[in-house]
Order: structure tokens, then sequence, then C-alpha cells
């Protein structure tokens, strides 16, 4: 099916709701170092539209970003709604991954520190050696083409494709991009890629050797990951991102503004 066809997922009917949830992730990649200077973009499709993503104006740094900032951008780089400058990589990347993969209401991009260095190296699998991966199992796709500066959209149509059916899209020599089919779904898999990421740099850091987790354990574990997702009925990803936005209400209660 054609993916503007799809219906909207509806844990993110209101628009009020995406731009709040959206401002979190922002102030969240700061808590948790996730940004780089005020590069990088968090983006999601304008609730009740699969045409439209909010953006934050460029030049804010991502700590003082707000719901009532986000501009509506369309996949023609119109700003439809808001104002601001829109900086061009962001359209070029995001503006196709949300309009080529199904699933990407969500669509994080960031030079976070320790998927990064991964990307850097010359074999940037990450491995299976620590439980945190475990999660990531056969969902990562990993892009060897650094090309420079995404200049146009056909840079953003590329890294859709290598993305496939993946969440995570390792971009080698630069950074990650993270989708989800909701905020909460993609800002856990952005996180803990991260937590990931640091413990197998940190563990190459001794200079001695990874222990690999056995294939079949790797397996059986992925699949409890995958089927551990509820608890009480919630979403993990829906139970950690209302905790981290609790943490956010009582520190810097204005990003919801
Ligand atoms: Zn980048």
């Amino acid at each position: 099916m054609n993916a503007s066809l799809q219906p909207v997922n509806l844990s993110q009917a209101a628009p009020r709701q995406a731009k709040i949830d959206l401002a979190a992730c922002h102030r969240l990649g700061v808590h948790f170092g996730l940004h780089e200077g005020i590069d990088n973009h968090l983006t999601v499709l304008v609730p009740g539209h699969r045409d439209r993503f909010y953006l934050a104006p460029f030049g804010l740094h991502w700590s003082e970003v707000r719901a009532s900032h986000f501009m509506e951008v369309d996949f023609d780089d119109r700003v439809i709604a808001g104002a601001g400058p829109v900086e061009d990589t962001a359209l070029h990347i995001h503006a196709p991954v949300h309009r080529l993969s199904a699933r990407a209401t969500c669509v994080l991009h960031t030079h976070m520190p320790y998927a990064t260095a991964l990307s850097m190296l010359e074999n940037p699998r990450l491995e299976m050696a620590v439980q945190t991966a475990l999660g990531f199992y056969d969902d990562i796709a990993y892009d060897a083409d650094y090309n420079g500066l995404a200049l146009d959209h056909r840079e953003g149509e590329r890294m859709a494709a290598v993305l496939g059916q993946k969440s995570v899209l390792l971009l080698g020599n630069h950074g990650v991009l993270v989708i989800g089919a909701t905020i909460p779904e993609a800002f856990e898999r952005l996180y803990f890629f991260e937590r990931a990421a640091q413990a197998q740099i940190l563990a190459l850091s001794t200079g001695r050797p990874l222990r690999l987790i056995p294939e079949d354990v790797v397996r059986r574990t992925a699949a409890q990951f995958n089927e551990g997702g509820n608890v009480g009925g919630q979403p993990r990803p829906e139970l950690h991102f209302a905790a981290l936005k609790r943490m956010l209400d009582r520190r810097e209660p204005d990003y919801a503004t």
C-alpha cells in the first residue's frame, strides 16, 4: 500500500500533544548529550496528515525548543504554518524518509557521540555482546556510502532505501537516523541505541576482545524483547517517555508551552 494511504497512528491524534512530545525530545536530547551545536533535526508527521511534518526553526538550541515553536513543512519544502528559518538538510533528509518509510511517523537524526563513533569504524556493526544490543537484533541498516552534506531530496531518498524496513540507520562517517510509528517509540530506540553503542565503545576501549553472545541466545532474547513490549497493559516506550516528561515537568516545564 502506498504510505500516503495508510491510516495515521491514533496515539498521535492530537496535534498539541505531538508538539509537546516533540519539544520533549529536543530537551531530552540535551539532557542525555545527544545534540550537536544547533544542528540535526527531530521531526514528526502532523497528526491527521501523511504529507507534512513539524520542524523546529533553525537556530534554536534544543534546550529552548517549545511546543509552540514548531512549523509545519510539506514534502515540497513549503512552510505551511508557523514561521522561522528552515535548514535545507532537514528537508533533504526528513521529508523523503517521512514520505517513503511507512513506519516513519517520527524521524530522529542525530550525531550523538557513541553511535557516531561507531559509524566511524571500518566495521561499524553493533555487536551482539551486551543485553541492550539484543533489542536491535536484525533492526539496524548500515549505510557505508557517506556522500557529503545532503544537498537535495535524492540523498534522503537514498537513505530511506537503505533503511528499508529497519528502525535504525547507522550513517557511515556521519551519525544515526532512527524512525518510529510514535514519538515515544522513536525516542526509546534512539536512547537505547546510544546506550548500546556506548557500552560497545567503552568495552573496545579496554583493548580486549568482545565476548559475543551465542546466536541462539541472541535470537531467543530478541524474541523476548519483542514479546515483552507491554507492562501493566502499557507499551514500555510510552511508560519510559512519560517518566522522562515528568522529569522535564519538574525541571523545565516551559518545553510544553
Ligand atoms: Zn547529520
